[in-house]
Parts: structure tokens; C-alpha cells; sequence
């Protein structure tokens, strides 16, 4: 056995959430141990735009502006959106934000998954306060009264009096903590990619209700010259790439995968009604299976989670990672508030007040996407009356509308 560290904090896993939390802890005087497997592919501004992005909602912006790393990741490639638009293939009600509904300059950033972990762990790696173990799993876990400790792979014993699992939708820590979770698989697949289209993306999140699919265009930043970027071909003008969210039934995304270019840009146009114009190419495609899941509890003795490892919910609303930041944001203010009042920070008390205010928000978002996409997915008519008619009764109300803004802006 190797030697023994006591933290106040051990974060398990490093992703967005994780990174952001350690961070976030430090930066409030916590002392913080974070264990990850593997570090980041670094990110560099030559490299092609990264296939997997986020839309950063405001909330998710002010933290990253608290911890310092906001400018850095707008200063190096975010896209600001400033309206949304969301439409039905089955009936004709629309529903549009802009910016000036929250009274805001835009309504979030699309960023590149990879810049923003490049950019957390930058400042992670600056900071005293975060002992960094990369790479290193945990094998076991065990509490006692005063703390939990974690016993690395490599034998390496962490003592800390909070354990925070970050680990993602497969986490290992959730297991071991015998924490079940809900779980329904959509029999659906997402189809990301980035395309050129041949108009502007008008700095505009589109989304697309098909029958038994969705479609999402987010705009992104890159600006540069179709003849410049690798894998794309064609004489348009630079600021029109947008990056794809399309979600399918599994036996679709199959077909879809296996199509030439051309006709993959051929399908995706008519899909998305031309509504950007014809799609002139296409990076190659990635999937990701499609799940929602929802952890039955949030904390154990001294073990909290936060972020997909306690929620998992599916991507055409754009707010799992969001979600996951709240509930960063969230479980520091209780720390911090227990610290204030000389309470024990990691009691089942504080722990308890974190599970409160996150885990009714996060399935009630989780079910809010789920009855979303239940509806859109059917054909029968009935429903495909009600769901334009749905669209367009929240458009017209306006306290509604900006009800449903600041929601997903996480006001
Ligand atoms: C197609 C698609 C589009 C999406 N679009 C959006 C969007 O627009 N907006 C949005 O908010 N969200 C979006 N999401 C969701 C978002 O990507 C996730 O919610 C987010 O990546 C979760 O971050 P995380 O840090 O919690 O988990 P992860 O990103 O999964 O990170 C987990 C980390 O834990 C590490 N780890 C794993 N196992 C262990 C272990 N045993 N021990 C230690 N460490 C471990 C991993 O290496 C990783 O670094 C989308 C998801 C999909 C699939």
C-alpha cells in the first residue's frame, strides 16, 4: 500500500463536470484529490472543429466565468446563438426565442466538448489546491465515520471527507455504491457530423421534429474556407458550418451510416426542410446510442454524484451538460454555506440539502425531454395535431414562452 492522503474533497472523474467541480472547489479553499484514467486529447485552433460540441446555456457560461476560463474558451472558438427555432415536419406550428425574450445578448455558446476540457484542465493543473491522479481508476471504496477512502488501481490509498463520482453514464462508482438507477433505452441512435450549408447559419439553433426523429443544427465558429478544412470540399463562403444532432430510430441510423456523402447530404436537406439551403458536405459521421438514466439516489455516506453519472437524459433539448454544472454549482453552494456555519460539509444533512435542489430539477427535465420526444415520435394524428397546436399555444403566450427561455437558460 502506498501513502495514505486525506482530501476534503476526491473527485472521481475528470470529464467536463468533474474538471469543473474540482475546480470550483478549489477556488472556494477546498483541498481537492481528482482521479481520472485518461487526460484530454489536447486541443490546438489548427485542428479541425472537434465533432462533439455542447450549447452552453447562460448558467453554464457564469460558471465558467467564476472560475476564470470563460474568456479563454470564447476567445478561442465559441459560437454565440441568438435564436432558436423549432419546427414540425407534421403540423404547421413553429416556436421562436431570440435573445431579446431574456434580455439578453444571446442565448448560449456552441462549444467544442474537447476546448472546454482542454482549457478546465489547463487551470486544474495550475492550481496547489487539486492533487491530479492521471492516469488512475479506483478499485474500492469504504466510509467510516469521519470520511471515505478510495483505493487506487495501483494500490494507492485516497482518504478524503467527501467522495464526488463525476465518472460518466457508465460510472464505476455508482456501481459500487449499489446505487440503481432508471433506465430506458430509446431504441434511438444520434447521427453527429458538421456540413456546410449553403446559406448562413444566422447564428440559429434549428431543430426539426420528424416523425420518429429529431434534427438539430447548431452554428459554429470556424469561419474558415471550405477548401481549408480536411474532408470538406466546395467554393461557399466561410461561417456557414453547422454541427448535426439527428436522432433515429437504431435500424435508420444504420442505413444512414452506410449512405455515400452525397446522398447522406441529399437525405439531410430534405430532412431538415432546405431550410439552410442545399447541404453541400459533410465531415464523417459519429453515433452515440440514445438512453435516459436516472440515478435512484444522489448520495451515500460521505459520496455524492453529480453530472451524467447521476443523470443521463436525451440530447434534443442540448442540456445534459448543463444540468451536470448546475448541479456543480449547486453542491459547492452547499459545502460552502456548511462550511460557513462550522457544520461538517460532508454530513448526510448538507449532502441531503445538495440531492433536494438538484435531483426534482434534473428528472423533471429528464422527463420533460422524454414526453418531448415521445410525442414528436408519433405519427398517429391526433397527436400530430396537438403537437402543432402545442408549438404554437406556448409561442403566442408570452410569460410562457419566457418561462420555458429562462428554464433551459438555467435562471
Ligand atoms: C449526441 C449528443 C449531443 C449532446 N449535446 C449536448 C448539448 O448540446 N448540450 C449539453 O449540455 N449536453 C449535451 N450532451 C450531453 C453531454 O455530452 C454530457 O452530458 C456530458 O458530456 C457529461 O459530462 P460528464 O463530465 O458528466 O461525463 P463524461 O463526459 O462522460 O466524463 C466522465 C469522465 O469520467 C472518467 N471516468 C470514467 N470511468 C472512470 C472511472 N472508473 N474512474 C475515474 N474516472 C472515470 C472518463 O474518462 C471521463 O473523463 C450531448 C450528448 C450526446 C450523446
Amino acid at each position: 500500500m502506498r501513502t495514505r492522503a486525506v482530501h476534503d474533497v476526491a473527485v472521481v472523474g475528470a470529464g467536463m463536470v468533474g474538471a469543473a467541480l474540482a475546480l470550483a472547489l478549489a477556488k472556494d479553499g477546498f483541498d481537492v484529490a481528482l482521479v481520472e484514467p485518461r487526460p484530454p486529447a489536447p486541443w490546438r485552433e489548427s485542428d479541425e472543429v472537434d465533432l462533439r460540441v455542447v450549447a452552453l446555456a447562460p448558467s453554464a457560461i457564469d460558471l465558467f466565468r467564476r472560475l476564470d476560463v470563460w474568456t479563454s474558451i470564447a476567445s478561442a472558438r465559441a459560437c454565440a446563438y441568438r435564436h432558436m427555432h423549432v419546427w414540425d415536419a407534421l403540423a404547421p406550428g413553429t416556436l421562436d426565442f431570440d435573445a431579446n425574450d431574456l434580455g439578453a445578448p444571446n442565448l448560449g455558446h456552441i462549444v467544442e466538448n474537447r476546448l472546454i476540457q482542454h482549457v478546465l484542465w489547463q487551470a486544474l493543473r495550475d492550481d496547489a489546491r487539486i492533487a491530479l491522479h492521471c492516469p488512475a481508476s479506483v478499485a474500492a471504496t469504504e466510509s467510516d465515520e469521519r470520511g471515505r477512502t478510495l483505493t487506487l488501481a495501483d494500490g494507492t490509498l485516497l482518504a478524503a471527507r467527501l467522495v464526488v463520482a463525476a465518472d460518466g453514464a457508465e460510472s464505476a462508482l455508482r456501481r459500487m455504491l449499489d446505487i440503481t438507477a432508471q433506465d430506458r433505452d430509446y431504441g434511438q441512435r444520434a447521427i453527429v457530423a458538421h456540413v456546410a450549408t449553403e446559406r448562413p447559419h444566422e447564428n440559429t439553433a434549428w431543430q426539426r421534429f420528424l416523425p420518429g426523429s429529431t434534427l438539430a443544427f447548431l452554428p459554429l465558429a470556424d469561419g474558415r474556407p471550405l477548401a481549408a478544412i480536411p474532408g470538406l470540399r466546395g467554393t461557399w463562403a466561410p461561417a456557414r458550418r453547422s454541427s448535426i444532432v439527428w436522432s433515429v430510430p437504431n435500424t435508420a441510423a444504420e442505413r444512414l451510416l452506410t449512405l455515400d456523402d452525397a446522398t447522406f447530404c441529399a437525405e439531410l436537406g430534405a430532412a431538415f426542410d432546405f431550410r439552410l439551403g442545399l447541404i453541400g458536405a459533410s465531415t464523417p459521421r459519429a453515433v452515440f446510442p440514445l438512453r435516459m438514466r436516472l440515478a435512484e439516489r444522489y448520495i451515500a455516506p460521505r459520496f455524492a454524484l453529480v453530472g451524467d453519472a447521476a443523470h443521463v437524459v436525451h440530447p434534443l433539448a442540448g442540456q445534459g451538460v448543463n444540468l451536470g454544472l448546475r448541479d456543480v454549482s449547486e453542491l459547492c453552494a452547499a459545502l460552502i454555506e456548511a462550511r460557513a456555519a462550522k457544520q461538517d460539509f460532508a454530513s448526510a444533512t448538507v449532502l441531503r440539502r445538495y440531492e433536494r435542489r438538484r435531483r426534482s430539477d434534473n428528472a423533471l427535465s429528464a422527463h420533460a425531454f422524454d414526453a418531448i420526444q415521445r410525442v414528436f415520435g408519433s405519427n398517429a394524428m391526433p397527436i400530430a395535431a396537438l403537437r402543432g397546436f402545442g408549438l404554437d399555444v406556448v409561442n403566442k403566450l408570452g410569460p410562457l414562452k419566457r418561462a420555458f427561455a429562462l428554464h433551459a437558460a438555467g435562471r
